[in-house]
């Protein structure tokens, strides 16, 4: 039998990395995230577990290797452990790393079940220390549970990466505090310039902090050496001498780096996005339903190649700007 071709897109790019949206419902509200009364897809539109399933071997197949699970927050949907368990067996048959981003409230429950299927690496999102401000930011008194459900992991022998977005007049003073406890804890952390994805009650121009004058506070207190650690994604990592760790910078404002991007995502109603900050899309809902879903499927991800987008136009340079997409990172997958 002939090999499935690989995914490669029109600039060449190899695609091997997935993010999987599996919900985009949350139970916490990030003030940059998304709205109080946020507009959440259908239910009845989203896809089965099954069908998660059969579209990710679908990927697998052409040439697919990593899978992030995400959301919303992928750990809130009921059935999630069994899709985990269902892909963890394809672990070492061509898929080599299945991964998941959390903001953490449930990890303390699913952290060793998560380690059980074979998921070695989670990204978990946190962005102060301080309960009343993680209140005020997340509209959710959850830093408790997040702190137990950090402890889980570790305790479960997960290795953990914190995703830290950096916000002006929030987090700004506590980044250095953030980076330190981080990897105290043996954690990786990469910080990340907030993105004007969907329309949430704020302006986002308010609390946009550019990561460059970040660094160079940074680096009046610790030595920074640049790091060649690459997830063939868009974060520059350094390695700090003072706490022993990593951190990565994820700059989508200040320095595009989609060159090398080898990622594509889809939601959880099976929407494909070829790129976070682009509306090319293909419907891959319509092709798992289809008489024929395997070659129907094969056939859109060829398609999404020939429209992913060589790089996003992201900015956030006034007050009042627009954001550059309706929709929000929640429901295409963070
Ligand atoms: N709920 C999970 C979590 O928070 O880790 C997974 C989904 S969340 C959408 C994934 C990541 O996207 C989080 O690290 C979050 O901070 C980030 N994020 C959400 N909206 C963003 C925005 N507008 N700009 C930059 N990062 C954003
Ligand atoms: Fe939920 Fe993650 Fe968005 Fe926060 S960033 S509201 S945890 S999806």
């Amino acid at each position: 039998m002939t090999q499935p071709a690989p995914l490669i897109d029109q600039f060449s790019r190899r695609i091997t990395y997935l993010r999987l949206s599996v919900t985009d419902r949350c139970d916490l509200r990030c003030a940059y995230c998304m709205p109080e009364r946020m507009t959440f897809l259908p239910r009845k539109e989203v896809l089965s577990l099954e069908e998660l399933h059969d579209m990710a071997l679908g990927f697998i197949a052409r040439g697919i290797t990593k899978i992030r699970l995400t959301g919303g927050e992928p750990l809130v949907r009921r059935d999630m452990m069994e899709l985990v368990r269902a892909l963890g067996r394809k672990l070492g048959d061509g898929l080599e790393e299945l991964t998941m981003t959390t903001n953490a409230t449930r990890l303390d429950e699913f952290a060793n079940g998560l380690a059980d299927a074979g998921i070695r690496r989670i990204n978990v999102s946190l962005d102060t220390l301080d309960r009343a401000k993680f209140e005020n930011l997340a509209r959710r008194d959850s830093l408790p549970q997040v702190l137990e459900g950090l402890a889980a992991a570790k305790a479960a022998g997960l290795k953990v990466k914190l995703n830290t977005v950096a916000l002006k007049g929030i987090n700004e003073e506590e980044i250095p505090d953030l980076v330190a406890w981080a990897h105290g804890q043996g954690f990786d952390m990469t910080l990340i310039e907030v993105m004007p994805l969907g329309e949430v009650e704020e302006d986002r121009f308010d609390h946009y902090l550019p990561l460059i004058p970040v660094r160079e506070q940074m680096e009046q207190r610790w030595t920074l050496t640049p790091s060649d650690h690459r997830t063939g994604g868009p974060a520059r990592y350094v390695d700090i001498a003072e706490t022993g760790g990593r951190l990565g910078f994820i700059t989508p404002l200040t320095n595009n780096f989609c060159d090398g991007c080898n990622r594509i995502r889809v939601t959880a109603t099976g929407q494909l996005y070829a790129c976070l900050g682009g509306n090319e899309q293909v419907d891959l809902r319509e092709a798992m339903r289809s008489a024929d879903p395997e070659t129907a499927l094969s056939d859109a991800l060829d398609v999404a190649m020939k429209i992913k987008p060589e790089r996003h136009h992201f900015v956030i340079d006034r007050p009042g700007g627009a954001p550059a997409l309706a929709r929000h990172m929640s429901m295409t997958g963070g």
